[in-house]
C-alpha cells in the first residue's frame, strides 16, 4: 500500500436514515410530529435506543442513559421499541435499494453502504442517491441523508454532513481537502482511547495523523494502525460486501472504582437492553450468551451458554445473564473493574440449516 492518496473511480453510496426508530413512531402517530420523542424500554435503568430531532435540541441522543435524557429536557415523550415495524420498514427500504444496484451492504436497519460504480442508466451516482431519497420520502414518508464518495470511510462520513434530510458528495479529486481539517474521531474507530493517545502526540485531526509514520500508529493501535495510516491519506479499498457474516456481537461496561461480584446484576441489565437493541438492529438472531469479567487485578473470565433455541426476548436474555452471573465458580473475594456480555451462534429464525455451514 501507498503512502500517498491513490484515487479510483468507484462510486460508493452511504444511505443513514434520519432518526429512524423515532421518525417511524412520528410518522405513524401524527401527535408526536414536532415534539421531543425517545425510543426507549419504559425503565428508569434503560438507554436511548433513538432521539428525534426535537429531542436532540436538548443535547439527548442515542445509547444515553434514560435518567440523563430525562434530566435534559423534561417534557420527553417516551415510546417502547416497536422493533417488528423497524424491520420491515428497514426491508421495503432495502427494496428501494434493490432497483439501483444489486451490491448492498446493510450495516444496520437504518443504513447500508452501496456500491453504483456501474451506473446502470443514471447520469451520476449523485443522481442515483438523489432518487433513492426521493423514492423513500415519496413511497415511506421518512427521510434519509446520503454520503457519495470513492470509498466506504468517504461515503459514510459525508452521509452525516448535511443531516438531517441532506446530501453530500465528495469527488475524488476532493478527498483530501475534504478529510485533511477533520478531527480524528470522524475516522471509524477512533473511539476516546484512540483520541486521547494521539491527542498526547498534538494530533487533533486528520491532516496531522499524516505526520505519524506507519510503525507509530501501528505502535499506537496496534494492527488498526496501518488502517489508520491509509484511512488519513484517504485511501480505502474495502469493497461493499453482500453478505456480511457476523460471529459475535458485544457491549461492556467499565467501572470508575472497581465493584463486588454481587453488585454486577445492576450493571447487567442496562447492558442487555443495549445489546438486545443492538442484535436486532443488525437483523441477527442468537443462541449464546456470553459474560465477560475483568477483575481488579486484570484477570479475563468468561461465562457462557448455548441455548437450544434462539433467544426470544429481551426478557429472556436477563434471565439468562442473571443465572451465568450466579455461577458458583466467579471469584468472590476479589472486585470487578469491567463486566460485558456478548451473543453468538447467530441463526436465521426462517432457515433451517445454521449459518456456520454456509461459512
Ligand atoms: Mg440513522
Amino acid at each position: 500500500m501507498s503512502a500517498i492518496y491513490e484515487p479510483n473511480n468507484r462510486k460508493i453510496l452511504h444511505i443513514d436514515m434520519d432518526a429512524f426508530y423515532a421518525s417511524v413512531e412520528q410518522r405513524d402517530n401524527p401527535e408526536l410530529i414536532d415534539k421531543p420523542v425517545i425510543v426507549a424500554w419504559p425503565n428508569e435503568r434503560s438507554v436511548v435506543c433513538a432521539a428525534s430531532y426535537e429531542a436532540r435540541k436538548f443535547g439527548v441522543r442515542s445509547a444515553m442513559s434514560v435518567v440523563k435524557a430525562t434530566k435534559l429536557c423534561q417534557n420527553l415523550i417516551f415510546i417502547p421499541p416497536h422493533f417488528e415495524k423497524y424491520r420491515l420498514v428497514s426491508s421495503q427500504i432495502k427494496n428501494i435499494f434493490g432497483r439501483y444496484t444489486e451490491k448492498i451492504e446493510p450495516l444496520s436497519l437504518d443504513e447500508a453502504y452501496l456500491d453504483v460504480t456501474d451506473l446502470r442508466r443514471a447520469k451520476s451516482a449523485t443522481e442515483i442517491a438523489e432518487n433513492i431519497r426521493k423514492d423513500i420520502y415519496s413511497e415511506i414518508k421518512l427521510t434519509a441523508s446520503a454520503g457519495v464518495g470513492p470509498s466506504k470511510f468517504i461515503a459514510k462520513i459525508a452521509s452525516d454532513w448535511n443531516k438531517p434530510n441532506g446530501i453530500c458528495v465528495v469527488k475524488p479529486q476532493d478527498v483530501i481537502s475534504f478529510i485533511t481539517p477533520l478531527n480524528i474521531r470522524k475516522i471509524p474507530g477512533v473511539g476516546p482511547v484512540t483520541e486521547k493517545k494521539l491527542q498526547t502526540l498534538k494530533i487533533e485531526t486528520v491532516g496531522d495523523l499524516r505526520y505519524l509514520p506507519e510503525s507509530q500508529l501501528i505502535a499506537i493501535c496496534g494492527k488498526f494502525g496501518s488502517r489508520l495510516f491509509q484511512l488519513a491519506r484517504g485511501n480505502d479499498q474495502s469493497p461493499v460486501r453482500n453478505n456480511r457474516l457476523r460471529k459475535s456481537i458485544s457491549v461492556e461496561t467499565t467501572f470508575e472504582q472497581d465493584k463486588p461480584l454481587s453488585t454486577l446484576g445492576k450493571s447487567l441489565e442496562p447492558l442487555c437492553e443495549k445489546l438486545w437493541a443492538l442484535m436486532i438492529s443488525k437483523n441477527l438472531n442468537a443462541k449464546t450468551v456470553s459474560l465477560k469479567f475483568k477483575t481488579s487485578d486484570f484477570q479475563a473470565l468468561t461465562r457462557s451458554r448455548t441455548f437450544q433455541e434462539l433467544i426470544p426476548s429481551l426478557d429472556a436474555l436477563l434471565i439468562a445473564a442473571s443465572l451465568l452471573l450466579q455461577d458458583n465458580t466467579l471469584p468472590h473475594n476479589r472486585n470487578y473493574r469491567l463486566v460485558g456480555i456478548g451473543l453468538s451462534s447467530f441463526e436465521n429464525p426462517n432457515d433451517s440449516s445454521p449459518q456456520q455451514k454456509l461459512l
